[in-house]
């Protein structure tokens, strides 16, 4: 199979900045930010998420930095963190100032809620200094009022026009350690004000769709946005905004770009037929006991359930591993070749003792310890069960029918 990547348009070229140790823009991969949901203040609880989001799948983590108590708790957060730490700043440019003292590796600032271009000039004179990336995190909902009232409405052009203005400020002062994001929680407004930005600027593009909600719909929302830019080439790291556990964020977030083929695969691909009338079990339970057993196991690979042995391995053909039903077996398959056929009963064991192996041993060594009989027995099953149920996509019967229907049409 082509690299998934080529499938992807050229990613649009962008100034790399580094957030502490991670590169964002140039030719780095694109990086999952989240952002913590504790007090700041709180020390070890802020932490404990931190450590919950970088195990997640985040590369850099968000922390509010809304009051002094919360600069002075950053101090000490980001020391012990294992991701670069971003301070979120709303209103008091003087919090960024002190989020930059505490050490942090970037800042994020809203242009609709700090006006003075003087201080704006000087959080930049300051976080040029410590060499500290700044977002302009432009946000639908906070947009200046002047430029909302000049657009009618926070349009995918007043939030370019946001951003740019913002960014004259920063460029004022030399400073180009910049990222942006124009977020909007309406997609197809999003989705625009992204493709307007990234014609006007090559700075890298941080990409969100804002108060997306909860799950599924939180979800699907920010699929759909993110997924159309990252597919045209557009975007450089990225954060699902969730009204949810931000572990959610963390793991959606990696997880997309695992399967638009943008990172590396870390974490296991189930996937599973829809289930028909044709399934020999219960898909959705089966697929369901087999995911958790399988994300105990953390193996990086792609394992498929099929209700049915008539069409399952073959559709399934490109999983590294998986199982197809048929009359009360289980028959195993690496590649689509069947391995082993095992009880139904014991089918999800079967899948992860085999998994198990198949990252250690790899496919080359697994197919070749195959059971030689298992193809046979597997064929055979395939055999009985289209007696039962004969082939729903024939070409030869379908012929005979649309012939059936065409003649009766023409008396
Ligand atoms: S694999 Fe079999 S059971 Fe599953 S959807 Fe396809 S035909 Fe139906």
């Amino acid at each position: 199979m082509r690299d998934a990547r080529s499938f992807v348009r050229p990613r649009r070229r962008t100034r790399a900045i580094k957030v502490g140790s991670v590169q964002v823009g140039g030719d780095a991969p694109i990086t999952v930010q989240s952002m913590t949901t504790t007090k700041t203040h709180d020390v070890d609880g802020t932490l404990a998420q931190v450590y919950a989001l970088a195990g997640a799948g985040a590369d850099l983590v968000r922390i509010t930095c809304n009051t002094v108590e919360a600069a002075q708790g950053l101090a000490e957060i980001v020391p012990r963190s294992p991701v670069p730490i971003i301070a979120d700043i709303h209103f008091q440019y003087r919090l960024a100032l002190a989020a930059l003292e505490s050490g942090v590796c970037g800042l994020r600032l809203n242009p609709g809620n700090i006006r003075r271009p003087s201080h704006i000039k000087e959080v930049a004179r300051a976080a040029a200094e410590r060499q500290v990336p700044i977002r302009v995190g432009v946000n639908a909902g906070s947009l200046d009022k002047d430029i909302l009232g000049r657009h009618g409405d926070a349009t995918p052009e007043a939030l370019v026009e946001s951003a740019l203005l913002e960014i004259r400020y920063l460029e004022e002062v030399d400073f180009y350690d910049i990222k942006i994001s124009v977020k909007h929680s309406h997609v197809p407004t999003m989705i625009e004000s992204y493709r307007l930005l990234s014609d006007e600027v090559d700075y890298p593009l941080h990409l969100g769709v804002t108060e997306a909600g909860p799950p599924p719909g939180g979800l699907i929302k920010s699929v759909a946005g993110i997924s159309t830019l990252l597919m045209e080439g557009i975007g450089d790291t990225i954060r699902f905004s969730l009204t949810a556990d931000p572990v959610v964020e963390a793991e959606s977030g990696r997880r997309l770009l695992e399967y638009l083929g943008l990172r590396e695969r870390r974490s296991l691909d189930l996937i599973a037929c829809p289930s028909c009338g044709r399934a020999e079990v219960d898909v959705i339970e089966v697929a369901q006991v087999a995911q958790e057993a399988l994300e105990k196991e953390n193996l990086p690979i792609q394992v498929a359930v099929m209700g049915c042995v008539v069409n399952g391995p073959g559709e399934a053909r490109s999983a590294d591993l998986g199982i197809a039903a048929g009359r009360g077996r289980g028959h195993l398959f690496i590649k689509g070749e069947v391995v082993a056929v095992v009880p139904e009963s014991e089918m999800v064991e079967a899948l992860v003792s085999e998994g198990r192996r198949l990252v250690e041993e790899g496919v080359e060594a697994r197919l070749a310890a195959a059971d030689l009989s298992a193809a046979k027995e597997a064929e055979a099953d395939r055999l009985r069960l289209l007696d039962i149920q004969p082939e729903a996509n024939s070409a030869a019967e379908r012929r005979q029918r649309v012939e059936i229907i065409a003649r009766g049409a023409k008396t």
